[in-house]
């Protein structure tokens, strides 16, 4: 499994070999190893082996990914942090891996998307472009509202949620205790439709007289 990197190393070939992964053959991300044989893969990589077979794929131990553990060896991870690579964008070269991802934010040729992606504007640019779009992006101007109305609809939801747990415990709650004599036979105080009251429609009841039948509870129910 290779994964799509926005960075190339520079001579991989004089990469040591202990920094590498034995399934991608890339220098190792997210190292994990396996302290029943030492083994070390990237975790993207061992976990996409273990889903074919549930074995070291280097010394065939049978094992399983809870085995593997995220390396901390400092010295370890520092000689992977300090392996050199060259943007895949503005091709400048003699990145420090560890620091790529500061680089990316201040690449002014990687392309990014407008902060807006996520009410689906479908705007990618370099980054110097960026501010100049968010200036005029409709989907920005209108989003602060978008996400306060998402937000509101969310609590709002939860909290009719909360009424409805309530109502139907109530309601369950004095269904047991009932002591109004209906013959089977209610009227629904939403729909007047009839419908019986006693506890097998799951509609509500409350005393006195109060019958909600289960298809309007149905219908708005959160
Ligand atoms: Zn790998
Ligand atoms: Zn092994
Ligand atoms: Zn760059
Ligand atoms: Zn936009
Ligand atoms: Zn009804
Ligand atoms: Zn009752």
């Amino acid at each position: 499994m290779t994964v799509k990197l926005d960075y190339d190393y520079i001579e991989e070939n004089l990469i040591l070999q202990d920094l590498t992964c034995a399934l991608c053959t890339d220098p190792l991300l997210e190292p994990v190893c396996a302290q029943q044989c030492g083994h070390t893969y990237c975790r993207a990589c061992i976990t996409a082996s273990f889903r074919r077979k549930s074995e070291c794929p280097t010394c065939r131990l049978v094992l399983t990914l809870d085995d593997f553990h995220p390396v901390y060896t400092r010295s370890f991870l520092n000689q992977l942090n300090q392996l050199l690579v060259k943007c895949k964008f503005c091709s400048e070269e003699n990145i420090q891996r560890g620091n790529y991802e500061d680089h990316a934010k201040m690449c002014s040729k990687k392309p990014v998307s407008c902060a807006a992606a996520d009410l689906n504007c479908p705007w990618t640019g370099r980054h110097n472009k960026l501010e100049e779009h968010m200036k005029t992006c409709p989907l920005m101007q209108v989003r602060p509202m978008i996400v306060e109305l998402k937000e509101k609809m969310k609590r709002q939801t939860e909290q009719i949620q909360f009424l409805y747990t309530m109502l139907e415990k109530i309601s369950a709650n004095h269904q047991e205790t009932c002591k109004e004599d209906y013959s089977g036979e209610a009227i629904c105080d939403v729909c007047d439709e009839s419908c019986s009251h006693n506890g097998s429609n799951n509609g509500l009841h409350y005393c006195p007289q109060t019958d909600i039948c289960q298809k309007c509870l149905n219908k708005y129910r959160p």
